[in-house]
């Protein structure tokens, strides 16, 4: 068996690797168009802040390490075009441009997602993308050796913005953070995306929000300004972190379906719509399982799972159990200095949007027990279903056990878990870590009675 696995991060190399433990009859061959494989690309912001110097610290595995376990690792070598017909795809060697067809038996399809860039004038040039690690390399690069960087624009203020602009207010730079929606992260309810955009500002950082970037000014071969619908801002240096988009065209132009987020449509094997192709990570769409829709979630997390369930069935024989990939509730935690920011499931909005009957409470309590010394503060949102208590999601924003608390919400919104069950939930309790009702059982507790179902306490 001959196994071809398109993208040597996150999500292939997990396959890959799951697909080399179980079988030793089976020849895998990697393709990456890139100089790494298995980097993890959600340290770049730290790399770039300069908490870890060396980006190879980033990268769990080199292509040797997989040479060593008996794989063949083309890099720097892109797959051009899949014949699914004869099973082959057409790989581009990118230093010498010649090309070459691998014949496979199983081809893992994990390209990723590529940076949305806008098509204006010297942005290709002067933007700075932070999507793969060399990307990652060259802004951090740009930082240490310009020492004429005083002022950095970023367009896009989603987890990456805001991680990006940590970095740089840790370097002490001046930092615009342009967006062109009302309020930073799109993923919160406003009255959550306000507090931290009063956070961020507490910071220095200066928000441009409902400002669409309209152009770039350079001079002298630099960026020197971003210009904007509403203003016009200084900045030797401006950074792109407005989302990704799915790698789809070669699987797509190969026959597999896309789903309507643009991603392909995989089984909860990871099948595609093409016998004999997979994919797994950024390319695929996955199931929300509080919305019951399909969504496409960019996240390492999913990425490596869906990985190694497609490891799974790839390698299965006659007799092998199954894995599958049940799927997402978004799940998602990042930090601006001393704040943590977490949220899962849905808003209250998109709880609207998806015509769901629901209640929400909102109330803000200390990070430890209130006695501690600095017990720091912790602002709490949460959602349940009206008439069954099934709870939705949850936003918080604070500083201390934030990702403990947005844990045990994704766990409850996987798994259906009602707030009038959740009230008495045995969660771990001593005073560094919050009071003797933790926040998510107070959360719980005010939502059944604002419900008004029983047990009230
Ligand atoms: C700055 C940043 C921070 C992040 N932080 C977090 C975080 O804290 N938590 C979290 O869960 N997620 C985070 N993520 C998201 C996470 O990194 C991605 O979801 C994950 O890497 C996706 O894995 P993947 O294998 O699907 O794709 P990728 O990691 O993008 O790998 C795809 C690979 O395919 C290669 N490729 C693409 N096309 C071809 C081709 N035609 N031929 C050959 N090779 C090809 C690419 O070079 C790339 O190496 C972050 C992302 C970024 C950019």
């Amino acid at each position: 068996m001959r196994v071809v696995v398109v993208g040597g991060d996150a999500a292939g190399m997990t396959a890959a690797s799951v697909v080399e433990r179980r079988r030793d009859d089976v020849e895998i061959v990697v393709v990456e168009r890139g100089p790494y494989t298995s980097y993890s690309m959600c340290g770049i912001p730290y790399h770039v802040a300069g908490w870890i110097d060396d980006a190879d610290a980033l990268v769990s595995r080199t292509p040797e390490d997989f040479r060593a376990r008996g794989m063949t690792v083309h890099m720097r070598t892109e797959a051009v075009a899949i014949d699914a017909g004869a099973g082959s795809v057409t790989v581009r060697d990118l230093e010498t441009g010649q090309e070459h067809d691998e014949p496979y038996d199983a081809l893992l399809y994990a390209t990723g997602a590529h940076p949305v860039v806008p098509d204006l004038p010297g942005i290709a040039e002067h933007g700075y993308v932070v999507h793969t690690l060399d990307e990652g390399e060259r802004l951090r690069r740009a930082l240490d050796r310009r020492d004429d960087v005083r002022t950095v624009a970023i367009v896009g203020a989603g987890y990456i913005g805001i991680e990006i602009a940590e970095a740089l207010v840790e370097r002490d730079i001046t930092t615009h953070l342009i967006d062109r929606s009302p309020h930073v992260m799109r993923t919160m309810d406003v009255d959550m995306a306000e507090r931290l955009e009063q956070i961020m500002a507490d910071f220095g950082i200066r928000l441009h929000l409902g400002e669409e970037l309209t152009e770039l000014g350079t001079e002298g071969g630099r960026c020197r300004q971003v210009v904007t619908d509403a203003g016009c801002y200084d900045a030797d240096l401006l950074v792109l972190a407005m989302g990704g988009t799915p790698n789809v065209a070669l699987a797509a132009d190969a026959g597999c379906e896309l789903g309507p987020s643009g991603a392909l449509v995989v089984d909860p094997r990871m099948r595609t719509t093409v016998d004999g192709i997979w994919a797994a990570g950024d390319v695929v769409e996955s199931r929300d399982l509080v919305a019951g829709k399909r969504v496409n979630v960019q996240l390492g997390t999913h990425a490596n799972k869906q990985g190694k369930v497609a490891g799974v069935d790839i390698a299965a024989q006659p007799g092998d159990g199954d894995a599958t990939f049940p799927g997402v509730v978004g799940t998602a935690v990042t930090k601006l200095c001393a704040w943590e920011v977490a949220r899962v499931g849905l808003t209250e909005r998109e709880a609207r949007e998806e015509g769901i009957e629901h209640a929400a409470v909102s109330f803000t309590g200390t990070a430890t027990a209130g006695y501690m010394p600095d017990p720091g503060v912790v602002h709490v949102k949460m959602l349940a279903e009206r008439g069954t208590g099934r709870v939705l999601g949850a936003q918080l924003l604070g500083t201390g056990n934030v990702a403990k608390r947005i844990d045990v919400a994704a766990v409850w919104c996987q798994l259906g878990v009602r707030v009038q069950d959740a009230q008495f939930l045995d969660l771990s309790y001593a005073p560094p870590f919050g009071g003797v009702w933790d926040l998510m059982l107070v959360a719980a507790r005010k939502l059944t009675t604002k419900l008004g179902l029983s047990p009230q306490l």
